[in-house]
């Protein structure tokens, strides 16, 4: 597939590399040397290059900050013995145009998306952390460059792809607090889009939770308040009765990645899995009934998040106790994800995408001749 697009390589004078502690990598603050651009205009994406990250000039006018024209990623890429690799891109290069579609933004050839993608982290290749569950953080991202502020789709848009080192996310058990004064997503809104507006309006009702002493909210359907939707930025499972029942995604929850791998995961382990309406009172009831026995988030970031309690309205559930023995169902998948990605396991499906032999070096080589 190599040459299909001409991508030239601007290489950075002054590599950041040396000053990185990688032993101390707060999510989201380190950001790699290079990053992959692609602009649209006049119906067609141009230009596409690889360069030094850095800051862009951008006009006051700039319709993304006006309207919200603005849709991203998350994905990561690990090494496996020594080999660059990355977890089911082309799922999230698909998802990246379902975003666009419903944001009425231009979608972005796949291959065009995957070449720059491995190019930019082959070149980059040495900020990938080692070490078991770190990983380098994928960042794609997609806004309108317009520079007039009528409401309108924009006419111009940048797509951006950059990386940045994480460390290992030990996420506490999460408290969860279901809402149902806010809402995340309507049917027929936005919610099954990655896009930027998505979290703005979710900011709100996480810090009003975390000011009550809870850390994350559980989203629940806009119109009854019954159903169970998603958290945070995760999608959700719960065990009950040794079956595994996930929120159906009906247009307002986010068709994570990682919730996909799990089903197919769990399907093949030889549960029983449930992707349907899944009611808070059913949640309540199982719990009393003593058959509730797992809930955990799934995402790109933590892989899976344990859930240690829920509060619906003034009632509080408590989830047994966080460990292997207690929660064997997150723990395996936790596990098996983390194995695959440093190569531990097979790869059986498939999921995983090797970024060497991207074309780069031989593009930098010609270009320093
Ligand atoms: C990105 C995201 C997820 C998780 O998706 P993954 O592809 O598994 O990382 C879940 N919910 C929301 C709202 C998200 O933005």
């Amino acid at each position: 597939m190599a040459a299909a697009y001409n991508i030239p390589v601007t290489l950075t004078p002054h590599s950041r590399l040396g000053s990185v502690d990688f032993s101390n990598l707060p999510f989201g603050k380190v950001i790699s040397d290079h990053m992959f651009v692609v602009d649209y205009e006049d119906g067609q994406w141009i230009n596409p290059r690889i360069e030094p990250f850095a800051k862009m000039e951008m006009s006051p006018a700039n319709l993304a900050l006006h309207y919200g024209q603005s849709i991203f990623e998350g994905m990561k890429a690990t090494k496996r013995h020594g080999e660059p690799v990355l977890f089911r891109p082309e799922m999230h290069a698909r998802r990246l145009n379902i975003s666009a579609e419903r944001m009425c933004m231009p979608t972005l050839p796949e291959d065009l998306f995957m070449t720059g993608l491995k190019m930019l982290i082959e070149l980059d290749k040495d900020w990938i952390p080692a070490e078991n569950d770190h990983a380098l953080y994928i960042r794609p991202l997609m806004f309108a460059t317009d520079e007039w502020f009528g409401v309108h789709a924009s006419e111009k848009y940048k797509f951006l792809i950059f990386t940045g080192p994480v460390g290992p996310y030990y996420p506490k058990p999460v408290k969860l607090w279901v809402e149902e004064v806010f809402t995340r997503a309507a049917q027929g809104g936005s919610g099954e889009a990655k896009c930027a507006g998505n979290y703005g309006a979710s900011l709100l009702p996480a810090q009003r939770a975390k000011k009550n002493g809870y850390d994350q909210v559980m989203w629940m359907d806009s119109v009854e308040k019954k159903y169970v939707q998603e958290v945070g930025t995760m999608n959700l499972f719960f065990v009950m009765d040794n079956r595994i029942i996930t929120p159906a995604t009906t247009g307002t929850i986010l068709r994570g990645v990682t919730r996909d791998s799990f089903i197919t995961l769990l399907k093949d382990w030889g549960y029983t899995v449930e992707d349907r309406l899944l009611s808070i009172s059913e949640i309540y009831d199982a719990h009393w009934r003593g058959t509730l026995q797992e809930c955990f988030g799934a995402g790109t970031a933590a892989v899976v998040s344990h859930v240690s309690d829920i509060t619906w309205r003034d009632r509080k559930i408590e989830l047994p106790p966080v460990d292997a023995a207690n929660r064997p169902v997150a723990t395996r998948l936790k596990a098996y994800i983390n194995d695959l990605r440093m190569g531990l396991v097979e790869d059986e499906y498939g999921w995983l995408e090797s970024c060497i032999n991207s074309g780069v070096m031989a593009q930098v080589q010609e270009e320093t001749v």
